[in-house]
């Protein structure tokens, strides 16, 4: 039987996951009255994140008793750390400003900054319902900023302006969603269990998932349901799947506790598999805390040529440089990290350049460079380059090579590497590094499906009541290896939604 009971997030929990500008008023219930005659959820999602959420909520306003169970003490999942960027092709703001746009075109830049290596099914249905699902989300409140949509930022750009955002990020998002799952909630039927990971899935003799088990404060319970979705996320905050999937370590610690890949498991548990293994890809990095691993970030370095032309030169651990400094596209220069040792670099210059080139760290000040480069660990400084080779770990040798034929570059306009941006030599000291840290936030691998998100064994069956979701599915379905802009949060939200639309709810139903 289920037991009754009504939670609400107390505050000590909200600050053990450090958990930003969240609702801690949302209850979380069961016994409601949920549940069908026959005790059966018609659908239990795993998860309460970015696509179980929408998926909930679609479920639910067709009339679907739904369960939705989460490990943290909160909604929301990853949209409270998420920049919630994302991209749509087709929508009315679009229309309303005059652009021109279609799925089609979006697929097809998907395809063309991914290099083909999306999932061309799984990329299709997202990209399909990407427009209403952003449509919906302004109808609901979001309000995108006031110049989207723009054709990219941060990542590589779109042919065409179908990038959008609110001003708090995911958390913009979050805050719509909420107050329509909240609704829902009022009409009782939705049950909500925090703090409560599922641990295993149910499975019939006749092989059809019926249900999950569920963990409490220490005490395992049971759900029958007729549908399951996992809509669990991804591993980001777990170091050691990194290691076992995609064999990189993970050095920064920047994604939701709660992305341990559990639903990975899960799938795997009845016969699903996993599939992404060779698509890992490195940000260009950001700034470390400090220099343990996996560390936090402490802030971000102007990389992007575009919005900063770079004074300075990036060399690995072995002094040599990689890239071209001012390579326009972010997709080459991630590409150009990913061989190097711990995709980890070091952006090298001397006083001279500190003093005339626009400060690379936003809201720092040359001083605070100068400053922050005494303490000698994350940012350097030393009279002679050996010397800062010798305090970063940098081959010396290897350093003092590569600055040499860089400024032979600069005297003569020829760069080795083709860099067009060459202002001034390495020359005159003090000298000084700043460590870059390249790192993923999203997580690759994820849980194999087929077009119609149900979850498959090796054969390519699908395992009768059993579908997959969100960044569950590995983000490289959507994005490739690659960093396509908004096909993670668009994703999720569209297919999460999409689920809830048209899953079938009914006794007899199963998929
Ligand atoms: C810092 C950061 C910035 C990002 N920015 C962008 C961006 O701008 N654009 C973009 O497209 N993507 C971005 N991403 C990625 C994107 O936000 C995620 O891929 C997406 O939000 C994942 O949605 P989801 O529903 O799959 O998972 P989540 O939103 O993480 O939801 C999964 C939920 O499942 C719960 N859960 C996990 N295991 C269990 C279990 N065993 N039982 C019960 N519950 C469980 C978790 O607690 C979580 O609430 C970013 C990611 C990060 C970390």
């Amino acid at each position: 039987m289920i037991d009754r009971r009504t939670l609400l997030v107390s505050s000590a929990s909200l600050a053990t996951v450090g958990l930003l500008g969240s609702r801690s008023g949302i209850a979380a219930t069961v016994g409601a009255g949920a549940t069908s005659a026959d005790g059966f959820y018609d659908l239990i999602i795993v998860g309460a994140g970015t696509a179980g959420l929408p998926a909930a909520i679609f479920a639910s306003q067709r009339g679907g008793r739904v369960l939705l169970l989460d490990s943290a003490p909160v909604i929301g999942g990853t949209l409270h750390f998420s920049t919630g960027q994302m991209s749509a092709a087709g929508t009315r703001l679009q229309r309303e400003l005059g652009i021109k746009d279609s799925a089609d075109a979006h697929f097809d830049d998907v395809m063309r900054i991914s290099e083909g290596s999306a999932n061309p099914e799984i990329v299709r249905l997202a990209v399909d319902q990407a427009a209403s699902t952003v449509d919906w989300l302004m109808d609901i409140g979001l309000k995108p900023l006031p110049e989207h949509p723009v054709m990219g930022h941060g990542h590589e750009y779109y042919s065409e302006r179908r990038y959008y955002w609110g001003k708090d990020g995911g958390r913009s998002i979050l805050a719509v969603l909420t107050e329509q799952f909240e609704a829902e909630q009022k009409n009782g039927r939705i049950d909500l269990l925090l703090e409560s990971p599922v641990t295993a899935l149910l499975r019939s003799d006749a092989g059809a998932i019926e249900g999950v088990r569920a963990s409490y404060d220490g005490a395992e319970r049971v759900y029958r349901g007729r549908q399951v979705l996992l809509a669990s996320g991804g591993y980001s905050s777990n170091p050691a799947l990194w290691r076992e999937l995609d064999g990189y370590q993970q050095h920064i610690d920047a994604a939701y506790p709660f992305s341990q890949g559990q639903g990975l498991r899960l799938a795997q548990s009845i016969g699903g598999y996993l599939r992404g293994r060779s698509m890992y890809l490195t940000s260009f990095g950001a700034i470390p805390a400090d220099e343990s691993s996996p560390s936090a970030i402490k802030t971000g370095f102007e990389t992007w040529p575009d919005r900063r032309a770079p004074w300075e030169i990036y060399v690995n651990v072995r002094g040599e440089r990689f890239v071209r400094e001012d390579e326009p596209s972010v997709h080459r220069r991630e590409h150009s990290l990913l061989p190097q040792p711990d995709q980890r670099y070091w952006i090298v210059f001397d006083e001279a350049m500190l003093t005339r080139a626009p400060s690379g760290i936003k809201d720092w000040s040359h001083a605070d460079i100068r400053k922050a480069a005494v303490k000698q660990t994350v940012f350097y400084t030393a009279a002679t380059l050996a010397e800062l080779a010798q305090r970063t770990g940098i081959d010396a040798q290897g350093l003092e090579y590569t600055v040499r034929r860089y400024n032979d570059g600069v005297a003569s306009g020829q760069d080795l590497w083709g860099r067009q941006h060459l202002p001034a030599p390495i020359a005159t000291g003090p000298f000084y590094a700043i460590r870059m840290q390249g790192f993923a936030i999203t997580s690759n691998v994820g849980i194999a499906v087929d077009a119609r998100l149900r979850v498959i064994d090796v054969r390519g069956n699908p395992i009768p009541g059993l579908h997959a979701v969100g960044e569950a599915l590995g983000h490289s379905q959507t994005s490739g290896k690659a960093y396509v802009g908004g096909m993670s949060v668009t994703p999720a939200l569209s297919l999460g939604r999409l689920l809830g639309q048209t899953l079938p709810l009914k006794a007899s139903a199963r998929t």
